[in-house]
């Protein structure tokens, strides 16, 4: 099978050819999540994955599946598995290939966690793929999260900035944990009623729907970054701050960028990705003889797969570096 960067991820053998995570929607593309970068209809899909498209994007076509139920595309066959980074987030197996797209393998309150699986071949994201992007234990910054979220919200009010499908969700239950119901901005609120749909228990009143008396004051905001900490916050983050509200971000970026803490009080390092040394540890345990690595430090990541770990490793080759001489 040749493996290469095409309109998105290409799988091809014998002239047949699927698309992982492909650059504009296709009906033999898989998709693996629904933040944008990722997504795109018209695919193959996880059923959450779909349901967050609509709600985000309004589209609607694509063709769903249930995680460990095998599908084919052209004669691939092909499987959803659990990458734990966001509601109907998968990894997905096709005939000795695992692509992670982005995954967690720590685990998430509320999205699953991304296990090992031995593979052939090992497509790996490598958002922090610097040996340096080491994160803090997820636990212990859980737990810093949660005292902060407690402490202000028995005095004042917090406003909590973080990515609206995902990392959100992860707030909502935490701050459930310190026994507080948070208000949501309506595009958190929308996409954590998917997580309801899909059984994870998070409790959390849309801010719209609180009173005058209640819009003043309601303890805990979760909203988007932009809205939070962006250049513009918006005109409800705006008044709250203005009224002694603190203001925290809950990002991976927090640990490695300084723009992470620009306008914030608190920073949070949580992750909905691997950092370094848990991507290593995850291959490791893959057991793969090739690893292609694909988003962020590519180059950074199959260095050091090839130096610590003696598996070959490159960043995964754009087409015209393959020589293939039946493509077209
Ligand atoms: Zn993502």
């Amino acid at each position: 099978m040749d493996i290469f960067n095409y309109k998105g991820i290409c799988l091809r053998e014998d002239k047949r050819a699927v698309y992982l995570d492909p650059s504009q929607g296709r009906p033999d593309g898989a998709v693996t999540h629904a933040h944008s970068d990722h997504l795109r209809p018209n695919t193959h899909m996880t059923r959450p994955t779909a349901d967050v498209m609509k709600v985000r994007t309004g589209a609607t076509k694509a063709t769903v599946h249930d995680f460990h139920d095998p599908f084919k595309i052209n004669d691939f066959e092909l499987e959803f598995i659990s990458a734990g980074h966001v509601v109907g987030s998968a990894m997905i197996e096709c005939q000795g290939v695992l692509y992670t797209g982005d995954y967690n393998p720590y685990g998430t309150v509320t999205a699953g966690i991304a296990k090992p699986r031995d593979c052939d071949t090992l497509i790996v994201e490598s958002t922090y793929g610097k040996p340096n992007q080491i994160l803090p234990d997820r636990t212990d910054v859980l737990s810093d999260l949660q005292a902060w979220i407690s402490a202000i919200s028995s005095k004042g009010n917090g406003i909590i900035g973080a990515y609206s499908l995902g990392k959100a969700q992860e707030v909502i239950a935490t701050a459930n944990k310190a026994g507080v119901t948070p208000a949501v901005s309506e595009e958190v609120a929308s996409v954590s009623d998917i997580y309801k749909k899909y059984d994870v228990p998070l409790e959390y009143i849309r801010y719209n729907k609180l009173n005058d008396a209640e819009k003043k004051n309601p303890g805990l905001l979760v909203t988007s970054t932009t809205s939070a900490s962006g250049k513009k916050p918006d005109s409800v983050v705006k008044s709250l701050r203005e009224k002694g509200a603190k203001v925290a971000r809950v990002s991976g970026w927090c640990a490695f960028a300084k723009w992470a803490l620009k306008g914030v009080d608190a920073g949070f390092p949580i992750s909905d990705h691997a950092d370094f040394s848990s991507t290593m540890k995850f291959i490791e345990e893959c057991n793969p003889k090739q690893v292609y690595t694909v988003h962020g430090s590519t180059k950074e990541l199959a260095k050091e797969v090839e130096k610590q770990l003696g598996i070959k490793a490159q960043p995964l080759p754009k087409y015209g570096e393959v020589a293939l001489e039946t493509f077209n």
